[in-house]
């Protein structure tokens, strides 16, 4: 799609090593430099008289230097006094390099850029940016773009590779004008040349403010070439072939009549739309979206009952070994009464047991193999794979999405997550996948109370699992995530298990952590579901997905230190039976303020919805959306929480783009995406 004598396309023409630097500002063709947009604006273009200059802002402001010094006290640093005809100002570096000292010999005139403040010796400027001038220079006409760099590429050669950009590249419009009229955007020329080379009835504020129409145009673009990349790959996998899965019903009935509920409604719609897709000749991608303990591992079990009454087999995946063991559990007991074989596969098993399951995978013998992405990873050959259905779909890579597509021609795929995606984030980066959505918790729940206790309260939490558990009930003690050593963790996991086990000699006390073998880990699990364990010390390996009814209270240590997301799913462990459920947040002083804002919103929240939407306020999609986007276009100029009509309005444009104009759509992909557009075929 892209042509190699594009001039956009091509590599910027410079030396290897400054290739390299640009590289890693993301400018891999020439068209990069010209979407390389300014931080911020300095301006240079107008002298205060020093006595006048406004404080709050930075300005600009020559004068001659009247003294210097090095002093050391309260810590070395070079200090000048400058002077200009309306009064002097202190000019103070903490860092600086012995060849600064000689711009400020007594007579120099320099200009000092930055912003004024008053200090003990009157008022100062600190590290402010200095230009000697000698008999006067002539001022900036226009603001200086400041753009993000790297070490070893000044601002000065970045602008001339920018602005030289700015004159040989096509800057035309990519939107038809039919189409764009309405939307009254600025032209992509103007808001281009505005953002890099300002005019003067600009200021830097006002080029700094994101509802700039030149801003906002780019933001636009932007949106709008992810939209249409997610809905190509949409159309392409439309296009790709899967077998169509009808199912004659009997299975999935013969599970109903056994359970011990009846779906929701919401599992049932659920159900409806995962079937249909199923029906199709091309591959389902479709995401099961569903807060914690709503009840998507059925709705799975029937999808995957489905696949197999259509003589097909399906392989379902879960990020971690213990999760994995919970779904192979639990699908055993639905599944193999009903004459349904279904297969363990993880890492852990021994050479020849994996043999075992391999074959009897490659037979077609096993119509349900379950396990963790090592099952995909490995050379596991299906007999006819029908349906991957991968849990915690978030914790997975693009990459491992695509592996599993390769194993056995094209299955359709089912995705689950717990991790509720808010609206904007879902318009955009989940736009190429179908997505059913489970909002309604089955009956019965008891709501769950919340609770921040100081750590210090140690020994009333410790009487607080004595008593639950005396009244029949069961509680989780998860130990502090330790970031800087897994073996530091490991030992507060050991210790803590020690002391509950000292301090509860009447309960029994297990441990599970992430470097028990998986038999030992599921031994304990076991163990824990048949109420012989009352109280279960763990790392944070029980995150997500154990399932056992009985157990009510739920107690997290060093809770600040844990993100939202992992919050919300640990809490979600309990609340799932009859009693009244209890959650201990544990924490420990001083709070850092994203901690205190964290807790905050865990406390006050329950619905994973609203938590998710909060934890997007505070740190922004990347980190949500976790290895999902890699290999997506990121947004580098629009901000989903700020910029959601421009994302609605790119939302509307795109498929009357793609039906009307596709010249309009490959240009503007070319534009904003060229190079990286490998995703599309994802
Ligand atoms: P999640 O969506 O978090 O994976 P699970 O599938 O583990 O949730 O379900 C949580 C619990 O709710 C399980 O014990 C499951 O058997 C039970 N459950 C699921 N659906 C229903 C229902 N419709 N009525 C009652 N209990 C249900
Ligand atoms: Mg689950």
């Amino acid at each position: 799609m892209t042509s190699l004598i594009d001039p956009a396309n091509q590599p910027p023409a410079v030396a290897p090593a400054l290739a390299k630097k640009l590289e890693k500002l993301g400018i891999r063709r020439r068209f990069d430099l010209v979407l390389h947009l300014p931080l911020r604006y300095e301006d240079e273009t107008h002298l205060y008289a020093i006595a006048d200059a406004p404080y709050g802002q930075a300005v600009l402001v020559e004068g001659e230097v009247i003294a210097h010094e090095i002093q050391f006290r309260p810590r070395r640093q070079l200090v000048a006094r400058i002077e200009d005809a309306s009064g002097s100002l202190v000019l103070r570096f903490i860092h600086f390099y012995p060849n600064q000292v000689k711009q400020f010999t007594t007579g120099n005139r320099v200009r000092a850029l930055g912003e004024i403040r008053r200090g003990f010796a009157g008022d100062e400027m600190v590290h402010p940016k200095i230009r000697e001038v000698g008999n006067g220079a002539p001022l900036a006409d226009s603001l200086t773009p400041i753009y993000p760099t790297v070490n070893g590429l000044t601002q000065p050669a970045l602008r001339k590779l920018i602005h030289a950009e700015l004159d040989s590249q096509p800057l035309g419009e990519t939107l038809p004008e039919e189409l764009a009229a309405p939307l009254r955007l600025t032209p992509f020329a103007e808001a281009i040349r505005l953002l890099h080379l300002p005019t003067p009835d600009y200021s830097a504020s006002q080029l700094a403010d994101p509802r700039l129409p030149a801003w906002q145009r780019l933001k636009f673009d932007e949106l709008l070439a992810q939209q249409l990349s997610m809905r190509l790959a949409y159309r392409a996998r439309r296009l790709g072939r899967a077998p169509p899965l009808r199912g004659d019903g009997m299975l999935s009935r013969a599970l109903v009549e056994r359970l011990p509920f009846s779906l929701t409604g919401a599992q049932q719609r659920a159900l409806a739309e995962v079937r249909a897709d199923l029906t199709q000749p091309h591959p389902m991608h479709r995401l099961l979206q569903g807060d914690v303990g709503s009840g998507k591992t059925i709705v799975a079990a029937l999808a995957a009952l489905t696949a197999i009454e259509s003589g097909y087999q399906v392989a379902l995946m879960a990020p971690t070994e213990i999760l994995a063991e919970q779904h192979f559990l639990k699908l055993s007991a639905w599944l193999e009464p009903l004459g349904v074989p279904v297969r363990w596969l993880a890492g852990s098993l021994r050479k020849k047991q994996k043999q075992e399951a391999m074959a009897a995978i490659a037979s077609g013998e096993t119509r349900l193999a379950v396990g963790t992405h090592a099952l995909f990873q490995d050379e596991v050959a299906f007999h006819r794979l029908g349906l991957v259905i991968v849990d915690e779909q978030h914790r997975f890579g693009v990459g491992q999405r695509l592996a599993l597509k390769e194993k056995g021609g094209e299955p359709h795929q089912l995705m689950m997550s717990a991790t509720p995606i808010p609206r904007t984030l879902a318009m955009s980066f989940y736009a190429d996948l179908d997505v059913s959505v489970i909002d309604e918790l089955p009956p019965g729940r008891t709501p769950i109370v919340t609770k921040l206790i100081n750590s210090a309260r140690r020994e009333e939490i410790i009487a607080h699992v004595a008593k639950t558990c005396a009244d029949g009930q069961q509680a989780y003690w998860v130990c502090p995530l330790i970031e800087e050593s897994e073996t530091l963790q490991l030992q507060t996991a050991v210790d803590t298990h020690q002391q509950l086990t000292d301090d509860l000699p009447q309960l029994g006390v297990g441990l599970v952590h992430g470097r028990m073998k998986a038999d030992e880990k599921a031994a304990v699990m076991a163990a824990f579901a048949r109420n012989e364990l009352q109280v279960l010390v763990a790392t944070t390996v029980i995150e997500v997905g154990v399932d056992v009814p009985n157990a009510s209270l739920m107690v997290i240590e060093h809770a600040e230190r844990m993100g939202l997301a992992q919050l919300h799913q640990l809490r979600g462990r309990v609340g799932r039976g009859s009693a009244r459920s209890v959650c201990v947040l544990m924490f420990d002083n001083p709070l850092s303020d994203l901690a205190k804002a964290r807790l905050k919103v865990i406390y006050e929240n329950v619905d994973g919805f609203e938590i998710a939407r909060q934890d997007l306020l505070i740190r922004g999609p990347g980190e949500l959306l976790g290895a999902r986007q890699s290999g997506l276009p990121m947004l580098r100029f629009a901000n989903l929480e700020e910029d959601l009509e421009l994302l609605e309005a790119a939302r509307e444009l795109a498929p009357l783009l793609l039906e009307r104009h596709p010249q309009a759509v490959d240009a503007h992909l070319d534009r904003w995406l060229a190079g990286r557009e490998q995703f599309l075929k994802a």
